[in-house]
């Protein structure tokens, strides 16, 4: 067994690889353009691209791969092989500095909104230095190198959710970097927004989920009544793990270590069937790489030990979905954490300046956050009933938010077990603040170091909510760079920022339970937005005001957010269009057809009793019952089946969608609650499909 150590990273071509085996000058070329950004040379090129290629052969590789991220949200990959006949009939292996860094894939199947007219197929991939290259090894034994690349159209759009996330990384370095400087920083030389995504993911036997379409077709139940044990004796979160689990963990560990990713903590979640898995964080858009990794090798693992994972957020009804916590902060190169309470008055300045910038933002675009983190299954968390709640708040803690209330109110900041002292940037006590508070129930929670964002769906890229956060915190931070430059008393204008915040946006602070109804009310009278559907926070995003916000930070172009709203609106069409084909098939197939098979035996129990002259109320009681509901049942369907016609014939594509959400949603619904109270009174034998207590816990 080798060890930990050696295993990881094992299959990363990383700086320490780089370091061995690339020449002294290609090596600095490199680190020049992946720290400084300085444009890349072809000769660099060159030089890496030979030491990849060697690296990658020696491990096996057969083929190396642009791996990059459309607008599905998944990663796509085309295999090219490093061969090159030659004349004689003998082979060479390939792969030059123009290979490695451009790709030209064809982009006619990948969705564009309009970017890349269908005459123009080509879009092009570009090498995406700041992330490292790795091998992707399968069970068949192949080795691919796979290059992290951004993907964009002939013109220069974006048709990826990476080249953004790169684009507002900038945005926001640049800006806090001004912020630095005004506050007398003139070591720092970059600012880089870090992530950890906690993963959260469900596994069933893959057995059960063949007999079942809905799985297969939507990746969550559309049918299943609820199994007679729940979550409610809370013994699933944290308990012991599973035999079966463990194997499967084990080797997932192993595999995301060897192509890097610092798999940490794996757990037991809280619904049954459900678990967790969280990395070290890093640079942002290497967890988000990391992330697409992450799932993928949970999908592919699963497998190997006869199990599926779901990663939908929300694969069963009546128990917990699945999300991906966010954890997100901005770090310097000279390793300060900058939403690090420090020890010295300087360092607690500019904890809460950023604090402060934060706050701005997330209360003025929280409507942004939620349409970015809003996909198909996370509607079935977000507003309804679940965590995390759809209204946007913060979390600080009872001491943080103290000491920004008395700050904005001109009071003596509190201090614990310490003189309070009076306000004035130089007698800033040191900030004791308690890191064990936390709240399980916010969407945006200070858990001492960072930001926890929780809102994000366990199936959906980071990238999306992560290029919002990072493009919000630029511009909160690009205002208050600009007040700093222009301050004569830095100190002054750092208490007026604090105070601005708080009386502009402290409304969006709130420390207790968010699940709570008075919460809601409560929120509402604040005036902070309570979107419940995926369609309407995209609203959000389709205003001027949104398209303006992310051009001014070169994030994404107004055609690009334009293009990119049409293709989440058309996505969530055909989303819930599949849902309700799926269960109109499952309806029609296997329940209706089972539960009729059981009412002629039923029928015939009963005559066969009558026939011997024996009392046959029960039996015929229960038929009448049954046949209510199926009859019930057919009607539903019928009409999910005339809301679907309905809908497509809609031709305004936000009233079609809307359609989908109020009419076949609901009817899929409404059809949902017939078959299931139909699975209660049918003899399991007859039942067609694994129930959700066999799913949820035949381990
Ligand atoms: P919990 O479940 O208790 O919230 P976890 O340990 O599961 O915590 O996850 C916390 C995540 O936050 C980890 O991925 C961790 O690496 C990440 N994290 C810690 N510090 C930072 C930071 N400065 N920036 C971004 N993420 C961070
Ligand atoms: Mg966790």
């Amino acid at each position: 067994m080798k060890t930990l150590q050696n295993i990881f990273g094992s299959n990363v071509f990383s700086d320490r690889v780089m370091r061995q085996r690339l020449a002294k000058n290609t090596y600095h070329g490199l680190k020049k353009t992946i720290e400084e950004g300085a444009p890349l040379t072809l000769e660099v090129a060159n030089g890496v691209a030979e030491a990849m290629k060697k690296w990658a052969l020696e491990k096996g590789a057969t083929h190396y791969t642009h791996w990059f991220q459309p607008l599905t949200g998944k990663t796509a990959e085309k295999h090219d092989s490093f061969l090159a006949p030659q004349r004689d009939g003998s082979a060479i292996m390939e792969f030059t500095g123009k290979q490695l860094i451009k790709g030209e894939p064809d982009a006619s199947s990948f969705p564009s909104g309009g970017l890349r007219a269908t005459f123009e197929a080509r879009g092009y991939t570009a090498w995406d230095c700041t992330s490292p290259a790795f091998l992707k090894e399968d069970d068949a034994g192949n080795v691919t190198l796979c290059i992290p690349t951004a993907f964009a159209s002939y013109t220069g759009e974006a048709l990826d959710k990476k080249t953004p996330l790169l684009r507002s990384m900038e945005a926001v370095s640049r800006q806090a970097l001004r912020v630095l400087r005004a506050l007398g920083n003139a070591k720092s030389k970059r600012v880089t927004s870090t992530v950890g995504p906690e993963q959260e993911y469900f596994l069933i036997d893959k057995e059960f989920f063949d007999q079942r379409l809905d799985l297969i077709c939507t990746g969550r139940t559309l049918f299943g009544a609820a199994s007679p044990k729940g979550q409610e004796l809370e013994d699933q979160y944290f308990g012991a793990i599973k035999d079966r689990i463990s194997k499967f963990m084990r080797d997932l560990d192993i595999e995301l270590w060897k192509m890097g990713i610092p798999s940490k903590t794996k757990h037991n979640e809280v619904a049954p069937a459900q678990y967790e898995m969280a990395p070290v964080f890093s640079t942002t858009n290497i967890a988000a790489d990391q992330n697409q990794l992450v799932m993928e090798t949970m999908e592919k693992v699963a497998l190997r030990h006869g199990l599926v994972c779901l990663l939908n957020e929300k694969p069963f009804a009546g128990v917990n979905g699945s999300g991906k916590h966010n954890n997100w902060s901005l770090a310097t190169d000279d390793g300060l954490n900058l939403l690090e309470p420090g020890h010295t008055p300087h360092q607690n300045e500019q904890f809460l300046v950023f604090l402060s910038a934060l706050i701005s933002a997330v209360d003025k675009h929280a409507t942004k956050l939620r349409a970015a983190a809003s996909n198909p299954g996370n509607d079935l968390r977000l507003g309804a009933n679940e965590a995390p709640p759809a209204i946007v708040s913060i979390f600080l803690g009872d001491e943080l938010s103290e000491i920004m209330e008395s700050i904005a109110a001109g009071k003596p900041v509190p201090g614990k077990g310490q003189r309070s002292l009076t306000i004035g940037v130089d007698t800033l006590p040191p900030l004791p603040l308690d890191n064990t508070d936390r709240n399980r129930t916010s969407p945006f929670a200070f858990t001492g170091n960072k930001f926890e964002f929780r809102m994000v769906g366990s199936s959906a890229s980071i990238s999306g909510p992560n290029v919002v956060l990072n493009t919000i915190a630029a511009e909160a931070l690009d205002e208050i760079a600009t007040r700093l430059e222009k301050a004569k008393d830095k100190n002054k204008e750092v208490i007026a920022i604090i105070k601005d915040a708080m009386k502009q946006h402290g409304r969006v602070i709130f420390n207790g339970n968010n699940y709570a109804e008075e919460w809601i009310a409560e929120a509402a009278k604040r005036g902070l937005p309570n979107i419940k559907s995926w369609i309407d926070s995209l609203k959000e995003m389709d205003t001027a005001e949104a398209r303006k916000l992310f051009a001014a930070y070169k994030v994404l172009s107004k055609r690009e957010t334009e293009s990119r709203y049409e293709i989440y609106v058309e996505h969530y069409v055909k989303h819930i269009n599949i849902e309700a084909r799926t269960a109109i098939t499952m309806a029609k197939t296997l329940y209706i057809p089972a539960v009729v098979s059981y009412t002629k035996e039923l029928a015939e129990t009963i005559n066969a009793l009558k026939a011997a002259g024996a009392p046959a109320e029960v039996p015929t009681e229960h038929l009448l019952k049954i046949s209510g509901v199926l009859k019930s049942a057919v009607e539903k369907l019928g009409h999910l089946e005339a809301e679907t016609e309905k809908a497509h014939q809609i031709v305004r594509l936000v009233k079609r969608a809307e359609a989908f959400r109020d009419k076949v949603f609901a009817a899929q619904a409404e059809l949902r609650a017939d078959i299931d109270t139909l699975e209660t009174l049918v003899p399991d034998d007859f039942w067609p499909v694994p129930t959700y207590a066999e799913m949820l816990f035949s381990f």
